[in-house]
C-alpha cells in the first residue's frame, strides 16, 4: 500500500498568479459611471498601443479585450507568466506581445536567478525582445538583491546579448516613501534607488530603456527630466492608474508642460492587470481614467478609490487636454519607433502602414 502510493505521481501543483485584491464594486467605480457608454476612439492614426500591462492568464483575455476595444486599444505589450504565454500567443498574438518577466508571487524558487534566465530564453524564442527588472524598494529588500547586484549581472548580459531592451520599475509612490519605506536601514532611500539606476543606465548604455510609471517619480518631474536629459536611450511609461491620476492631476500645468516638453519620449502604458473576478466594469475603469487623464480637460471625481488617500480626502481627476499631435506620439509613434528598433513589431500595424502607404 505504502509502497504503491510511493511510486504514484500526484498531480504537480497547478500555476496560481499572485494574488490580487479582491474586485469591488464601490472601489472601481464609487462614482456610478457607465462604463459602457458609447466613446470614440482615440484620435490616433494607427492603432493605439499599450505598453505596460499584465494580462495574466488566457481565461481572462475574453473580458480583456472586450474592454479594449470599447476603449479604442488594439496593441499591449504584457507581462504574462510563462506558464499562460503559449495559449495567448496563439489565439490573441495579433494583439498581444510579451515582456520577459520572472516566476512572481508566493512560489519563488530559490533558485530564482536561474529560473529567470531559463524563463528570458523562452520568451526571446517566443519572439520577446524586451525583459522587466522589478526592482520597487519593496521588491529588492524581499529577495535581498539589488538591481546593481553582482548576481543580477548574468541577466543583463543575456538580455543586452540578444538584443532586448530593458524595462525597469525603480521607485514607487512618494506616499509609500514617507509611509511603508521609511525604515531607510530596509529599503534604502530615494536618492540611493536612483543613483543604482542611474549608474545602470550609464554601464549598459546604449540599450532602449524604459522606467516604467514616469520613471517611478512623477512627483519629482525635475528628476525625470536630469535622467531624460542625461540618457537619450531612456523612454518613460505612464502606466499606473491610480497613481499617475493623483500625481499627474496634482501638478496638473508641469505635468502638461512636461509631457509636451519630452513628446518624443513617453509611451502610454495602462498597468492594467487582469484577474478572475476582474469583469468589463473593472477593467474599463482603468482605461477610461487614462482615457480622461491624457485626453481631455475632465476635472472631477475619480471613479476609481485611491487606496493611499483617506476615503474622505480622495483627489479630483484632472485631465491635461494633450494636444492631438502628442497623443499620437504617446498612444502610437513612440511605442512603434520603439518596437521596430529592438525587432519586435506588431505584424497588424506593420501590414496596415503597408496598407496606408499602398492607397
Ligand atoms: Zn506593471
Amino acid at each position: 500500500m505504502s509502497e504503491m502510493s510511493a511510486t504514484t505521481p500526484s498531480a504537480p501543483p497547478a500555476y496560481r498568479p499572485p494574488g490580487l485584491a479582491v474586485a469591488i464594486r464601490e472601489e472601481y467605480n464609487r462614482t456610478n459611471v457607465d462604463f459602457r457608454l458609447p466613446m470614440p476612439r482615440p484620435k490616433v492614426r494607427g492603432p493605439v498601443i499599450d505598453f505596460h500591462c499584465h494580462l495574466l492568464a488566457h481565461r481572462h483575455a475574453a473580458d480583456w479585450f472586450e474592454a479594449a476595444d470599447h476603449y479604442g486599444i488594439r496593441h499591449f505589450l504584457t507581462m504574462t507568466p510563462l506558464e499562460e504565454v503559449m495559449g495567448l500567443h496563439r489565439d490573441w498574438g495579433h494583439r498581444v506581445q510579451f515582456i520577459a518577466v520572472p516566476r512572481w508571487g508566493p512560489d519563488m524558487p530559490v533558485n530564482w536567478i536561474d529560473d529567470y534566465r531559463m524563463r528570458l530564453e523562452s520568451f526571446y524564442n517566443l519572439g520577446s525582445r524586451i525583459i522587466k527588472f522589478h526592482a520597487a524598494p519593496g521588491t529588492m529588500a524581499m529577495r535581498g538583491v539589488r538591481l546593481n547586484h553582482p548576481s543580477m549581472q548574468p541577466i543583463f548580459r543575456d538580455a543586452i546579448d540578444r538584443g532586448m531592451a530593458i524595462m525597469t520599475h525603480i521607485g514607487d509612490p512618494e506616499l509609500w516613501y514617507q509611509g511603508k519605506y521609511t525604515d531607510a536601514a530596509k529599503f534604502g532611500t530615494r536618492d540611493e534607488h536612483y543613483e543604482m539606476w542611474d549608474d545602470l543606465l550609464t554601464k549598459y548604455s546604449p540599450v532602449p530603456w524604459v522606467g516604467a510609471h514616469m520613471g517611478g517619480n512623477p512627483e519629482d518631474l525635475g528628476r525625470l527630466q536630469d535622467l531624460l536629459d542625461r540618457h537619450s536611450n531612456l523612454m518613460l511609461d505612464c502606466s499606473a492608474t491610480r497613481w499617475m491620476a493623483r500625481e499627474i492631476s496634482a501638478r496638473r500645468d508641469a505635468a502638461r508642460d512636461f509631457f509636451i516638453r519630452n513628446q518624443d519620449r513617453i509611451l502610454f502604458g495602462s498597468d492594467q492587470v487582469s484577474g478572475d473576478d476582474r469583469h468589463f466594469d473593472f477593467l474599463a475603469s482603468r482605461f477610461w481614467v487614462h482615457r480622461k487623464l491624457w485626453e481631455t480637460t475632465f476635472v472631477g471625481p475619480n471613479p476609481i478609490i485611491d487606496p493611499d488617500l483617506p476615503k474622505d480626502a480622495q483627489t479630483p481627476l484632472r485631465g491635461l487636454a494633450l494636444p492631438d499631435e502628442v497623443l499620437q506620439k504617446l498612444y502610437h509613434d513612440n511605442a512603434v519607433k520603439f518596437l521596430k528598433r529592438v525587432g519586435m513589431p506588431f505584424q497588424e500595424d506593420a501590414t496596415s502602414k503597408r496598407t496606408a502607404a499602398a492607397a
